[in-house]
C-alpha cells in the first residue's frame, strides 16, 4: 500500500488569509480530503518580529468560516530543536557553511554580476575561508548566516500543474538557512516538517518554484526522499495585471464583511485556472469530488473579485427558509410573512445584505416612478387598486380590471403599474410582491 496523503497549508501569520493563499489552502485540503487522508495547518512563525498571535486565530477563523477543516495544528516556533539539529547533520555532511557578507556587499556582489551579464548567484567566498579569517570576522561582525552548500548539478522533479522541471544548481545562490541572530528561515523549517511530518503533497504558488529546487537537495542531504510537488500559477486582476499589491483588499474578511458566501468562493476557487468549467457547489462533498489537481494551468489566473457576487447569489437561491429564518427575523419580517418575503426575494439579491432594502421597501413603499405618458393611466389604476392588505390574487384582479377600464394590454399595461408599485423596471413577480406590500406611496 502506498503512504497516506498527507498534506499541509503553511501560512506564515504575518498578515490574514487572502484570495491567493485561500487557492493554496483549498487545493491542500481537497487533495486529502479526496484521497481519505491527513490536512496540517502549519504556522510558519520562525520569525517572532512578524508573526502575530492576531494572525494565527485570524487564520483558524478564516478556514473554519470556508469549512476547511484541519487534522491538527503544527507550529514551528516549537520545533525549534528540531531545525537546529537538522542544521547539525547538514553541518556533519559538509553541506553548510557560515558566510558574513553584509547586505550592502551582496548588493554590490550582485550589481557587479549583472554589469557583467552574469546571473546574480552568490559568489560562495566565504568557502574559502580559513578558521582564523572566520573568527576575525565573528569577531567584527558578530555571526555569519548559514547557507547551504548546493550541489551544482540539475534539480528535477515531475511538477503536479509545471509538468517536468529541470533547474540548474549553478543558476541558484546557496540558500541561507539560518540567519546571524540565529533565527531559523523558512526553507530549513519547512524541509524538516515536510519529511518528519511525512508530508505527501506540496502545492503552493509558483512563487516558491526555485525554494522546491533547494528544498529538494536539502531533504536529499538530510537522507530523505521528497513529496510531489504542484505549483500553481499565481492570480491576477481582471485585466492580467498583478494582484499582489491588491491582495491586502482581498483578504477573506473583507469579502465575507462584504456578504460573500464560502461557497461562491470555494466553487470559484476549485477551478479558476483549471481547464473545468466553474460550477456552483453547495456541500463540500461535490467539491471534492470535483476536484483535480491535475487540470489546473500553468498560466496566470485572472480573478474578478466582481465574480463573488453573482456566484454568492446562485448560493443564496439554494436556502430553505430555514436556513434563512434567523436573518430574515433580524430584519423584523413577521413570522407570517417570512416564506413569502424569501420566496419573492431569493432570485433577486446577490448578498443577504440586499434583503433589508428589499423589506424596507416593502414596509415604507417604494418611491413611484411614473413616467409623463402614464401619468392619467396610473392615477386611474391607482383609484380601483383594492384596499390592504393585498393577496395573491390582487395582483390578477387587479390588472384585469384596469385592463377593461383603460384598453391597456401587455407590457403598456403591467411596465408602469410595476414602476408605480416598485419602483424598478424589473424585479419579482408582482403576484408575489402584492401580499407583502404594506404602503403603496403612488396611491397617494
Ligand atoms: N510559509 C510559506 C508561505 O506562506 C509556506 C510555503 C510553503 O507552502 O512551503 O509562503
Amino acid at each position: 500500500m502506498s503512504n497516506p496523503t498527507i498534506t499541509r497549508f503553511a501560512p506564515s501569520p504575518t498578515g490574514f488569509i487572502h484570495v491567493g493563499n485561500l487557492r493554496t489552502a483549498l487545493m491542500n485540503y481537497l487533495i486529502a480530503r479526496k484521497a481519505g487522508g491527513t490536512f496540517i495547518l502549519r504556522i510558519d512563525d520562525t520569525d517572532p518580529e512578524r508573526s502575530k498571535e492576531e494572525y494565527v486565530d485570524g487564520i483558524k477563523e478564516d478556514l473554519t468560516w470556508l469549512g476547511l477543516h484541519w487534522d491538527r495544528v503544527e507550529r514551528q516556533s516549537e520545533r525549534l530543536d528540531q531545525y537546529h539539529a537538522a542544521a547539525e547533520t547538514l553541518r556533519e555532511k559538509g553541506r553548510f557553511y557560515e558566510a558574513f557578507e553584509t547586505p550592502t556587499e551582496l548588493d554590490l556582489k550582485r550589481k557587479k554580476q549583472l554589469n557583467m551579464g552574469k546571473p546574480p548567484v552568490y559568489d560562495r567566498a566565504a568557502l574559502n575561508l580559513s578558521d582564523a579569517d572566520k573568527a576575525k570576522l565573528r569577531e567584527e561582525r558578530g555571526n555569519g548566516v548559514w547557507r547551504f552548500k548546493l550541489d551544482q548539478q540539475r534539480i528535477e522533479w515531475a511538477d503536479g500543474i509545471l509538468g517536468d522541471i529541470s533547474i540548474d544548481a549553478a543558476s541558484v545562490s546557496d540558500p541561507v538557512l539560518i540567519r546571524g541572530d540565529g533565527q531559523i528561515l523558512y526553507t530549513l523549517a519547512s524541509v524538516v516538517d515536510d519529511t518528519e511530518m511525512g508530508v505527501t503533497h506540496v502545492v503552493r504558488g509558483s512563487d516558491h518554484v526555485t525554494n522546491t529546487a533547494t528544498q529538494i537537495q536539502i531533504m536529499q542531504a538530510l537522507g530523505h526522499s521528497h513529496p510531489s510537488f504542484a505549483h500553481h500559477s499565481l492570480l491576477t486582476g481582471p485585466q492580467g495585471e498583478a494582484l499582489s499589491k491588491r491582495l491586502g483588499t482581498l483578504a477573506l474578511r473583507d469579502l465575507r464583511a462584504q456578504g460573500i458566501q464560502p461557497f461562491a468562493l470555494l466553487s470559484l476557487m476549485a477551478r479558476l485556472g483549471s481547464s473545468d468549467p466553474v460550477e456552483m457547489r453547495t456541500d463540500m462533498e461535490s467539491l471534492i469530488e470535483g476536484f483535480d489537481i491535475n487540470r489546473f494551468g500553468s498560466a496566470p489566473t485572472k480573478f474578478d473579485v466582481r465574480d463573488l457576487f453573482p456566484l454568492t447569489g446562485r448560493y443564496l437561491q439554494t436556502l430553505s427558509l430555514e436556513q434563512v429564518q434567523d436573518q430574515i427575523t433580524d430584519l423584523g419580517v413577521p413570522a407570517d410573512k417570512a416564506a413569502q418575503f424569501w420566496a419573492v426575494t431569493r432570485e433577486n439579491i446577490e448578498t443577504m445584505k440586499d434583503l433589508a432594502p428589499w423589506w424596507t421597501m416593502f414596509r415604507e413603499g417604494a418611491d413611484p416612478v411614473i413616467e409623463d405618458d402614464d401619468k392619467e393611466f396610473v392615477a386611474q389604476a391607482m383609484d380601483m387598486l383594492p384596499d390592504m392588505p393585498f393577496d395573491e390574487t390582487t395582483w390578477g384582479s387587479w390588472t384585469a380590471a384596469v385592463k377593461d377600464a383603460t384598453g391597456r394590454k401587455g407590457r403598456g399595461l403591467f411596465r408602469p403599474l410595476r414602476l408605480a408599485l416598485t419602483g424598478q423596471e424589473h424585479g419579482p413577480e408582482m403576484a408575489a410582491v402584492m401580499p407583502l406590500l404594506q404602503v403603496v406611496k403612488a396611491k397617494g
